[in-house]
């Protein structure tokens, strides 16, 4: 099953929800306190055990983040009860739009599972000829649903976000992703990475503002290659989830489709995926992590 484990209970604080990674609260200010866990997940489960650290380490990857990008941010204050330091924020209570807004700048995961069948991702023809790690000639927005606990996320076309949320906020969530996109990626390559592909989730102020929110361009919602070694037509080296989605579908036996629950990871597969999300956050950074 994966039904996240029991959230903790927090004085003064009202548990709403608790998803695959996060666990979300209500303040009586009324605004949120969303507090990243060391849960993994992959393909859509939450796996066995935890990645010690991994949680601040998302956190503190995206206030870097968020501080770097000039965008409207759902970041209020990490002024948080001292056993959750450094892997709580604060933030605003947004109206959540029902999209995952992906960007592709390069080719793999999904996207290169409907290149292959189609042609085309989400709707959108690319030339004949790419392969896995394949640089597309401009990055495209390859937009998914936003699916519950327990089921998967499903590219859809564009056309399928304007029947959703309607043609002028699709037009914004596409441009805001791809500009956002843009930015991220050419500040990633001055450290010597590249930024694949990344997810982020938009809400909605009372005023209508859009809002970029969730966490953004953490090793749990992107790709991180190393520039250095990138090498078209095979599994990038990588400073994300990948290492653990490599290992389940290639090592550890489990058949993704069985509908049975994967193993537990190693302590190998747990030691080299923590040591992944550190150092993507230090390349990129320059910061040393302290847990
Ligand atoms: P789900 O929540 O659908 O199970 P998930 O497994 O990806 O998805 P997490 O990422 O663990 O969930 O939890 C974060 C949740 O908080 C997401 O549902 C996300 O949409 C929501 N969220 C993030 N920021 C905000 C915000 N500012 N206001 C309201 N909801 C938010
Ligand atoms: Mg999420």
């Amino acid at each position: 099953m994966i039904t996240p484990p029991q959230a903790a209970e927090i004085p003064g604080a009202k548990h709403l929800h608790s998803g695959k990674v996060r666990d979300l609260y209500e303040l009586e200010s009324g605004e949120l306190l969303m507090v990243a866990s060391d849960r993994m997940s992959a393909f859509d489960w939450i796996l066995e055990p935890p990645i010690p650290d991994k949680g601040k380490v998302l956190t503190a990857m995206s206030l870097w983040w968020f501080e770097q990008l000039d965008v409207p941010n759902h970041i209020i204050s990490t002024d948080v009860p001292a056993e959750l330091a450094g892997r709580a924020v604060v933030c605003e209570r947004l109206e959540m739009l029902p999209v995952e807004c992906v960007a592709r700048g390069y080719l793999s995961g999904s996207g290169l599972v409907d290149y292959n069948a189609t042609g085309e991702v989400c709707g959108i023809p690319l030339r004949p000829g790419l392969v896995e790690g394949s640089r597309l000639d401009e990055p495209i927005f390859t937009p998914a649903t936003k699916a519950d606990l327990g089921e998967h996320d499903e590219n859809v076309s564009y056309d399928a976000v304007v029947a959703t949320v309607g043609a002028e906020t699709a037009e914004a969530l596409r441009t805001l992703t791809l500009d956002i996109y843009a930015r991220a990626h050419a500040l990633a390559e001055q450290h010597g990475i590249i930024l694949a592909d990344t997810k982020f989730e938009f809400g909605r102020r009372p005023d209508g503002t859009l809002v970029l929110a969730d966490e953004v361009l953490t090793p749990d919602s992107s790709r991180f290659w190393p520039a250095g070694e990138w090498s078209p037509g095979k599994q990038q080296p990588s400073y994300d989830k990948q290492i653990v989605r490599d290992w389940l579908q290639f090592e550890s036996g489990w058949d993704r489709h069985s509908g049975d629950a994967p193993p537990a990871m190693s302590v190998e597969v747990v030691e080299r995926t923590r040591a992944a999300y550190i150092d993507a956050y230090e390349s990129l950074t320059g910061q040393t992590f302290t847990s």
